[in-house]
């Protein structure tokens, strides 16, 4: 089968699409034809090595994060699916292999696609819809009228959480550029601050909690915009101690190391009254279930920006790396889009 591999960390010359062996399920897996597969930005940060830290597969390894697709076989132990069902996953992110024609992933972090929902655009939930959920429901605990503020509503995290913090009875303020105002607005935001125009922490204040998709200098500001006793939550800035220990379960030697990376930023919390969390989003074949449920009368919706043949990987990796990506990027590998 075709697959896009990782030879070594680096530039897009490290990787190519070639000729691999078809993965066969092991007794807790579902044996995947995979239709679309959706790209992150996790994908070129782990292409340049940026993950070293968490994880370090050996080479040649098969990139890719979530992908859709149909079951074609399963593994001994596995309840609750059948051969030809529509699944889509985030697979799991020490094994990654979503750019592939076959993939094997654990029945736990499986759902089924809703039958109104068709499996290109599948592809472009499960990361960034998990990631949303996670943070808006776990980490902030979005209530009715909670005056939220996401940076960077109009990627692929963004489109979803603007929608599932609506959906929570949020009152959304989000920053766009004028390329994605309109696309925030449709997808229920109340206000809009143009970050081309307008620097959000002049105009904005007193909200409940943040969510950042952004990091770096907009991560530290949104720390003013949120009344003390509140939240930030990223995902773009830098992890901390919880994010070792509750996302990661790992000992104390990577919360030491994340307790120093995040220090500057848990300062400038610990001034304004808002407590930081780097949340590492966590696979969830439960949790993309209940998203399917959503997804499958129109309580939400994927935002498709380009969708790109297998061959032309490359092309879609520049375009997400572009940073400019409206809604979610995708790889056909089925035969019908
Ligand atoms: P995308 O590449 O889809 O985001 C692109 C969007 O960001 C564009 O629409 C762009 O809008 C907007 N944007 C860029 N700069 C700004 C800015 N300064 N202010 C406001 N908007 C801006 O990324 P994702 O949404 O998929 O991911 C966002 C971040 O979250 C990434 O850093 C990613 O690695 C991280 N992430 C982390 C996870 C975790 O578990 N920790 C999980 C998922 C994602 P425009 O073109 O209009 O400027």
């Amino acid at each position: 089968m075709r697959a896009f591999v990782l030879s070594r960390y680096g530039g897009p010359e490290g990787a190519d699409l070639r000729e691999v062996p078809v993965p066969q399920p092991r007794p807790h897996e579902l044996q995947i034809k995979v239709h679309a597969a959706g790209l992150n930005p996790v994908d070129y940060k782990f292409r340049e090595g940026k993950l070293k830290v968490l994880y370090r597969p050996s080479f040649p390894v098969i990139l890719g994060n979530e992908l859709s697709g149909t079951v074609m076989a399963m593994g001994r132990e596995v309840r609750g699916f059948e051969v030809g069902d529509r699944v889509f996953t985030r697979v799991d992110k020490f094994a990654m292999g979503a750019f592939a024609e076959v993939a094997c992933i654990d029945a736990g972090l499986v759902a089924k696609v809703p039958a109104s929902l068709e499996l290109t655009a599948a592809a472009g939930v499960p990361l960034a819809a998990l990631t949303a959920l996670q943070c808006l429901r776990d980490e902030l605990n979005v209530q009715p009228r909670f005056r939220l503020f996401i940076s960077g509503g109009a990627g692929g995290v963004g489109t979803f959480a603007i929608q599932l913090a609506k959906h929570l009875g949020a009152h959304v303020t989000t920053t766009a550029s004028p390329r994605g105002e309109a696309l925030v607005r449709r997808l229920g935001a109340d206000e809009v601050v143009d970050y081309t125009q307008a620097r959000f922490w002049d105009v904005l204040k007193d909200m409940d909690g943040a969510l950042d998709l952004v990091g770096g200098e907009t991560l530290e500001r949104s720390f003013e915009v949120v009344k003390r006793g509140g939240k930030v939550v990223s995902v773009a800035g830098l992890p901390e101690p919880e994010t070792a220990r509750r996302d990661l379960q790992a000992g104390g030697g990577l919360a030491a190391l994340f307790w120093l990376a995040s220090l500057q930023t848990r300062m400038v919390g610990r001034k304004h009254g808002v407590t930081y969390r780097y949340k590492f989003m966590l696979p969830s074949g439960t949790d993309l279930a209940l998203l399917a449920d959503l997804l499958s009368d129109g309580r939400l919706d994927v935002v498709v920006d380009r969708v790109f043949p297998l061959s032309q990987i490359d092309q879609a990796f520049a375009y997400l790396e572009s940073g400019r990506a409206k809604g979610k990027v995708i790889v056909s590998l089925g035969e019908t889009p």
